[in-house]
């Protein structure tokens, strides 16, 4: 991670050149170019090539004055002399353009982008390190669409602030001051004739600056709601299907498409407008300049030449003036970007080790909660006061309505939130004194939606442990009931899952991360539903393979249907976010409450399912 305080010379160089000074709005400006510092020396080259690039065109009407003046209209030299100056002259601009001009611009867009892409690649993967360590509460906040849109659309705005911008600066800069001077030896009345539109241009520049970088962080902003409404729909695209719901969804796309098209036109229309006036003020200060230079010469305080060169010099002094215009453009847009950017950047994960953490070693599995109270947002209370102890190797079953806080009360084992009041403990270490990695080192989860990656089955059981052998996957699959199906694939252990494993029933699914689980060899298991979503043939390979998995470990099992927490050890009923009763399946049945009221419900309507 680059360190935002380290601010070289060259940085506030660059900036005050740019005309921003180091004020706040320029924060992380300065801030990404800590990421292209390590890349001075190919911006340097590329500056180096783009100034040779520049100045070689500039020879050429230094070259036509001479011929003009001296040669073509001198009375002295004889004809034979005049074609001998022409070929000189002419041929060695050629070879210059070749042996010099060629190779320089060849390098100069070589090191810019080279070191564009540099900055930028470091800054993505510290970005994607950056979300990847965020707290389970920021994915609740931010839609995944939203988060790619900033991993790579406003990554790619920010890179072309390096390879244009923090190159282009210097060589027109330096163009400007190579241009002006040799205008001055040329005339110095018709220069400062050439300048005269130069102030009005800074005016506008800075005007078009603000404006474009306040639409482009609307756009940016739009582009994600958009994708991320997108990305959910495609995703979920046999609902909207099976819901007769392309029409309204594509209606909606259609709504969201004409809100970032009218932003853009915006910005749009900010950005013609800068090209008109930018554009006007280089069309009309050339014939102010040939109208000025004309009556010199007409008046005889002008050689021909000169004026003819000093025309040809306009092009080269405009150019750059232009670029600088170009570039606003492109600073202003990527600064957008930065501001995104680095709104993730600044944002703290809320779980990571204190100081001072522990290795949580040699763990035996057992699990207490000592009054906990928690609360997703702060205010409404999802858990109050729970406590209980679970004994290495116990099997617990939580149990209870929808919404009672079933799925919370396991998450705040493996430290997915911190509680507000109370503690958790594994083997009577609180779960914040111990390094995060080392806590989820020994607690695997298999949830209700088994969630494969795209590439092989092999490679989502190695999720488990990347370490393992292909003998230990072999095993963890058999075990998890898995290796015959998998066997029967196409390619077997190396067959291709799609995004979600869409070509596997989600009984196959779920064996696979049953596997994975295997794998991991935790001493705590957390089986949240895992068995809620499938059919009964599924279900029966499933349960067997859970039993095998559950062996010897410490043991949470949420359900709905009870018969599948019949054998557990312990079984919690919870209600609104207590622990109402507690007992085995005998002793909860004998008490007359909410076990029995849950299990009369079931035994009465069989086909109820799970909400
Ligand atoms: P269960 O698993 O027993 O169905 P949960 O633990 O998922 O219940 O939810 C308990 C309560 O917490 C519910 O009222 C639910 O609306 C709320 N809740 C669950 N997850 C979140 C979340 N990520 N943010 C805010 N509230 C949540
Ligand atoms: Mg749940």
């Amino acid at each position: 991670m680059m360190d935002p305080a380290a601010t070289p010379g060259w940085f506030r160089a660059i900036a005050i050149h740019v005309g921003h000074g180091l004020a706040g709005k320029h924060k992380n400006f300065i801030r990404f170019l800590g990421y292209v510092r390590p890349y001075t020396r190919y911006l340097i080259l590329a500056i180096l090539g783009g100034v040779v690039k520049f100045t070689v065109p500039l020879l050429v009407p230094q070259v036509t004055r001479h011929l003009l003046d001296d040669v073509f209209l001198s009375e002295t030299m004889t004809a034979t002399q005049k074609y001998r100056e022409l070929f000189f002259y002419a041929g060695g601009m050629i070879a210059v353009f070749i042996f010099v001009y060629a190779p320089f611009t060849y390098l100069r867009h070589l090191y810019a982008d080279k070191a564009s892409h540099r900055a930028v690649f470091n800054l993505r993967c510290d970005l994607y390190h950056r979300i990847l360590r965020m707290s389970a509460s920021f994915f609740q906040r931010n839609k995944s669409g939203a988060i790619l849109t900033r991993l790579i659309s406003d990554i790619q705005l920010a890179q072309n602030l390096v390879g244009t911008a923090l190159t282009n600066t210097w060589m027109d800069a330096a163009a400007l001051l190579v241009v002006v001077s040799l205008l001055l030896r040329i005339d110095v009345l018709t220069t400062l004739v050439a300048l005269s539109t130069f102030p009005l241009y800074l005016l506008f520049f800075r005007r078009f600056r603000d404006e474009i970088r306040t639409t482009t962080r609307q756009v940016q902003d739009e582009l994600s709601a958009m994708s991320s409404s997108a990305q959910e729909r495609i995703s979920g695209s046999v609902v909207v299907r099976a819901f007769n719901q392309e029409r309204s969804e594509r209606r909606r796309f259609v709504t969201d498409s004409e809100k970032l098209f009218t932003t853009n036109m915006r910005r749009v229309f900010i950005q013609s407008l800068n090209q008109a006036v930018t554009g006007t003020l280089m069309g009309v200060a050339p014939l102010i300049v040939v109208c000025f230079g004309g009556y010199r010469v007409i008046a005889g305080t002008m050689s021909v030449g000169d004026l003819i060169a000093v025309t040809m010099y306009l092009s080269p002094l405009y150019l750059p003036l232009q670029r600088f215009s170009e570039l606003n453009v492109v600073y202003a847009n990527a600064m957008a970007a930065l501001d995104r950017i680095y709104e993730i950047m600044d944002e703290k994960p809320e779980i990571v080790s204190a100081p001072g953490a522990v290795e949580l070693d040699n763990v035996r599995g057992a699990v207490e909660f000592d009054r906990v109270n928690f609360s997703y947002d702060g205010t409404c209370p999802v858990l109050h006061e729970v406590t209980f102890q679970v004994s290495p190797g116990e099997k617990v079953a939580l149990v209870g309505p929808s919404g009672s806080g079933k799925t919370t009360i396991v998450s705040l084992i493996p430290r997915f939130y911190d509680v507000n009041a109370g503690s958790v403990r594994i083997d009577g270490q609180d779960v914040r004194d111990v390094k995060v990695k080392s806590l989820r080192r020994h607690i695997a989860m298999v949830l209700q939606d088994p969630i494969l990656f795209s590439g092989t089955i092999r490679e989502n059981i190695l999720y488990g442990d990347p370490t393992a052998t292909d003998a230990d996957v072999v095993e963890a699959s058999k075990a998890a009931n898995a290796y015959e199906f998998i066997l029967s694939l196409p390619g077997g252990f190396d067959a291709e899952v799609g995004e979600r494993g869409t070509s596997l029933s989600g009984g196959q699914r779920q064996r696979i991360t049953i596997a994975r689980a295997f794998l991991k060899d935790p001493k705590i298991l957390i089986l949240d539903e895992a068995t809620a979503a499938l059919d009964t043939e599924s279900e029966q390979l499933i349960q067997s393979a859970m039993s095998r998995l559950i062996a010897g470990r410490t043991t949470f099992t949420i359900a709905h249907r009870l018969s599948t927490v019949v054998n557990a050890d312990r079984i919690f009923v919870l209600s609104n976010g207590s622990i109402v009763e507690s007992g085995t399946h005998y002793e909860l049945l004998a008490q007359a409450g909410l076990y029995r009221d849950l299990h009369e419900k079931q035994f009465a309507s069989p086909t109820s399912r799970p909400s």
